[in-house]
């Protein structure tokens, strides 16, 4: 993967497991608790069946917390410390680690929940800056660069994307013609641009495809298949470079060791460049 911002997620990144696991997630923050010593996490575990519920309303009925039924509750045996994050779709989601209890889970949460009510302020703002960004008279960045959407949002009109003709299909939604249209340039870009740089830095390269990801720019799998994200031709194409020797080194590194990252510097000597655009800009591509 190719987004530090996993590191925010835990506190113990060693234990997020192997490379390509934890996807990115640029919108989030996560805070952390440590988990329970064994003694308490067994009484967590015996109070769970009464977790979710709060004390009884008038009527005798339990009243649900609306945060926490909005939340998601995961266990993740290799998690040392409960992590609350916001998901891409808004809601947030609360990782249990080995030896925790749903019932810790939940104290921590409402703990926390002006921190979720800010960062859902922040996730709105964004959603719906990014909807006017799409659409007509908006600008979105293309090759690293802010460029306006000019031209008519109906059927079959053309739409200006800085100099690009694209053409509105039958819904007439300008924002998702334009996103299929620089899907497909990056379908044609892409695996081409990653031959080339898997060539230029001799790493073995079996499959490159491009895949609408909403939740990371790029990975590697075993036997050197690599998926990148289309959005790439929407950031400065050197630090769409960077993601693609970032995923390619990982054909080599399976990890994001010294090592790992010894060679991605040498290939690509902008990648603290590149690595600071992303965190500064990354979300506003998705
Ligand atoms: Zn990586």
């Amino acid at each position: 993967m190719s987004d530090e911002s996993r590191r925010l997620a835990t506190s113990s990144p060693g234990a997020a497991g192997a490379q390509g696991s934890a996807p990115v997630r640029p919108y989030t923050r996560a805070v952390t608790k440590r988990a329970s010593t064994p003694l308490r996490s067994l009484l967590g575990q015996l109070a769970l069946p009464l977790a979710g519920l709060l004390p009884l309303g008038p009527l005798g009925t339990a009243v649900p917390d609306p945060l926490i039924a909005d939340t998601e509750f995961v266990r993740h045996p290799r998690a040392r410390r409960y992590v609350l994050r916001l998901t891409r779709d808004g809601r947030p989601r609360v990782t249990v680690p080995r030896g925790g209890s749903l019932r810790e889970a939940e104290a921590f949460l409402r703990r926390q929940a002006e921190w979720v009510a800010r960062q859902r302020d922040r996730w709105r703002a964004a959603q719906a800056a990014n909807q006017r960004s799409w659409a007509l008279g908006g600008d979105i960045w293309f090759r690293g660069v802010r460029t306006p959407l000019r031209g008519r949002g109906e059927p079959g009109a053309v739409v200006d994307l800085g100099g690009r003709a694209v053409r509105v299909g039958p819904d007439g939604e300008v924002g998702a013609a334009v996103k299929r249209h620089l899907r497909a340039l990056a379908a044609r870009e892409l695996p081409a641009r990653t031959r080339e740089l898997a060539a230029r830095e001799q790493v073995p390269l079996s499959r490159v495809t491009v895949r609408d990801q909403r939740s990371r720019w790029g990975s590697c799998s075993p036997g050197g298949r690599i998926s990148l994200n289309w959005r790439l031709v929407q950031m400065p194409p050197e630090v769409a470079d960077y993601v693609i020797v970032h995923e390619l080194m990982h054909v080599l590194v399976p990890n994001h060791s010294r090592r790992f990252w010894a060679l991605v510097l040498r290939a690509c000597p902008g990648a603290h460049g590149a690595r600071r655009w992303i965190r500064r800009h990354g979300t506003e591509l998705l």
